[in-house]
C-alpha cells in the first residue's frame, strides 16, 4: 500500500516524499483513511510508530480546505488544536506539522510553559489555523483571552497516559468544555487504562478502535540485554560500558531529577562527554541540549521520563536504563528512542535486586525474557566489599577520553566463570539475595576535584635538587 492509495492529496503526497517516506507505517494505514472520513479515533499506538504522521496527514488534509495566504487574522481562526504532554513532544509535533504542510497556505504555532507569553501572543494574534499546546500553557492563554477556540473542529490528544501521569486530566476536562462539540476528535495512548477509557468516553463520540498490533510493541530491530549488578556500583558499570563503545551516542534514562544532574556530571567527571535534561531546566537549556545531543556533538545524554518525551533521533544507537522504569509501559516508551524506522537499536538496562520486580512487569508486558548478563566485578552482591575500591578505578584512574583494556569479560549469568564460592551463591537469574541490600545512594556522593597533573620536567627537576 503506498501513501496515493490511502487518498492523500498531492500536496501531502510531495510532502511525505520530501520527508523520505516510501511505504505508510501500519498505525498510518489504519489511521488516515478513518480520520478522512471524519470520525472520531481512539488510537493505540507507542512512540516510533509513526503516529505523528498517522494523525498529521489526515487533520491537514481536513483543513486544506480553510488554506488561504489572506492576511487578515479573521481568515485564520484556531480550527485545529493538538494538545501534548511536554514541552518536547509539542516542539517534535509541531515540526511533523510543519514540514508536512509546506505546500499547504495552513498556519501552525507551537506553545508551550516555561518562556515568555508575549511573543506567543503575538503569533496568535495573527491568526493560526493550527495550535501545538502543553495544556497548563493554553489554559493561561484562554484565561488571558489570548486565544478563542469557540472554532476549533478537530482536536488530537497525543499521549494521554502521560498526560494522566502528570495530572494533567483536570486540564484536559476543562479545555474540553471550552470546545465546540461539534468536532472530530483523536486521543492516542500508549495504554487505555480505566481513567483514560473514561476520558475516551468523554471525549469521542463512536470512536474507531485503532490499535497497532501487539508484537509491534517493541520494534524487532531492538537487541535487549539486561545487566545484573551491585547497586552501588552502577555508576562504574555505566562508565565502564560507555568507555568500551567510544563514539557511540547514548540515551541514558533515569527515574529523578536529582540522579539526572548528577549521573551527567559522574561521567563528565569519568571523561565521558554527558549532559543532563529534565524537568527543572530552562526552556532555553533544554533546547540546547537536545539540539547538541540530535547533532551528535554531545556523546551521552541522561534524561528523565518526562523530559525525554518527544526526542526523536533518526539512528540513535543505543538506550540505557540506569534504572528501571517503575511502570513496565515506560520501557517501551523509553527503548521506543532506538531502532527507529528500521535502524538497529540496542536497550541496556542496569538492574539491581530492588528492580526485581519491575524486570518481571516489563517482561510481562512485552511477552518475553531479555537475555541477562553479568559484567564480571560488578555483580550483584559486590558492592560491600568493593565499591569504594571500584569507584576509584572506574572514574579517575583511567585517563580521560581514552579506552582502556577490559578488566572482565562479559560473562552469561549461569556461567559463574572464576567466581568461586562467591559466584556459585548468585541466583541463576543473576541475582544474589543471600547478601543483605544495600540501597541506591538517594543521592550520589560528591566528586572531590581531581589533582592537577605535575609536569614531569618539574618533577624531575626537584629529584635534581635533592639530590
Ligand atoms: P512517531 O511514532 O510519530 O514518533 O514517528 C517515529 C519516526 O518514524 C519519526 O522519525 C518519523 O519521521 C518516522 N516515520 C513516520 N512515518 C514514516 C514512514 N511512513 N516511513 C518511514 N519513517 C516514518
Amino acid at each position: 500500500m503506498s501513501f496515493a492509495d490511502l487518498g492523500l492529496i498531492p500536496e501531502l503526497l510531495q510532502a511525505v516524499t520530501e520527508a523520505g517516506y516510501t511505504d505508510p507505517t501500519p498505525i498510518q494505514q489504519q489511521a488516515i483513511p478513518v480520520i478522512l472520513a471524519g470520525r472520531d479515533v481512539m488510537g493505540g499506538a507507542q512512540t516510533g510508530t509513526g503516529k505523528t504522521a498517522g494523525f498529521t496527514l489526515p487533520l491537514l488534509q481536513r483543513l486544506a480546505r480553510h488554506a488561504n495566504t489572506g492576511t487578515s487574522p479573521a481568515k485564520h481562526p484556531t480550527r485545529a488544536l493538538i494538545l501534548a504532554p511536554t514541552r518536547e513532544l509539542a516542539v517534535q509535533v509541531f515540526e511533523s506539522v510543519q514540514g508536512y504542510a509546506t505546500h499547504l497556505a495552513l498556519r501552525a504555532t507551537c506553545i508551550y510553559g516555561g518562556v515568555d507569553m508575549n511573543t506567543q501572543i503575538q503569533t496568535l494574534r495573527q491568526g493560526v489555523e493550527i495550535v501545538i499546546a502543553t495544556p497548563g500553557r493554553l489554559l493561561d492563554h484562554v484565561q488571558q483571552k489570548t486565544i478563542n477556540l469557540a472554532q476549533v473542529e478537530m482536536l488530537v490528544l497525543d499521549e494521554a497516559d502521560r498526560m494522566l501521569d502528570m495530572g494533567f486530566i483536570p486540564d484536559i476536562r476543562r479545555i474540553l468544555a471550552l470546545l465546540p462539540a461539534s468536532r472530530q476528535s483523536l486521543l492516542f495512548s500508549a495504554t487505555f487504562s480505566d481513567e483514560i477509557k473514561k476520558l475516551a468516553d468523554q471525549m469521542l463520540r463512536n470512536p474507531q478502535l485503532i490499535e497497532v498490533a501487539r508484537r509491534n510493541m517493541v520494534s524487532e530491530t531492538i537487541t535487549h540485554v539486561v545487566h545484573p549488578v551491585a547497586a552501588g556500583l552502577k555508576r562504574d558499570l555505566l562508565a565502564y560500558l560507555l568507555r568500551n563503545q567510544p563514539g557511540m551516542q547514548a540515551l541514558v534514562f533515569v527515574d529523578t531529577k536529582l540522579v539526572c544532574g548528577q549521573l551527567a556530571h559522574f561521567l563528565n567527571r569519568s571523561g565521558i562527554a554527558a549532559d543532563a535534561i529534565h524537568g527543572d531546566k530552562s526552556q532555553l537549556q533544554r533546547t540546547e541540549t537536545l539540539d547538541a545531543f540530535k547533532s551528535g556533538h554531545l556523546r551521552v545524554l541522561v534524561a528523565t521520563d518526562v523530559a525525554a518525551r518527544g526526542i526523536d533521533i533518526d539512528e540513535l544507537p543505543c538506550v540505557i536504563n540506569f534504572e528501571l522504569p517503575h511502570t513496565a509501559e515506560d520501557y517501551v516508551h523509553r527503548i521506543g528512542r532506538t531502532g527507529r524506522a528500521g535502524h538497529k537499536g540496542r536497550a541496556v538496562s542496569l538492574v539491581c535486586a530492588e528492580e526485581k520486580h519491575w524486570l518481571l512487569e516489563i517482561q510481562k508486558l512485552i511477552k518475553f525474557e531479555i537475555p541477562q548478563e553479568i559484567v564480571l566485578g560488578f555483580a550483584p552482591g559486590t558492592e560491600v566489599a568493593e565499591a569504594g575500591g571500584r569507584h576509584e578505578r572506574a572514574s579517575r584512574a583511567e585517563p580521560r577520553g581514552k579506552t582502556p583494556e577490559p578488566r572482565s569479560k562479559v560473562a552469561k549469568p549461569r556461567g559463574n566463570r572464576g567466581g568461586g564460592a562467591r559466584n556459585e551463591q548468585i541466583a541463576a537469574d543473576g541475582f544474589d539475595f543471600s547478601r543483605p541490600y544495600v540501597p541506591m545512594p538517594r543521592s550520589l556522593p560528591a566528586e572531590p576535584p581531581p589533582q592537577p597533573r605535575r609536569p614531569v620536567a618539574v618533577l624531575l627537576g626537584g629529584l635534581g635538587r635533592r639530590k
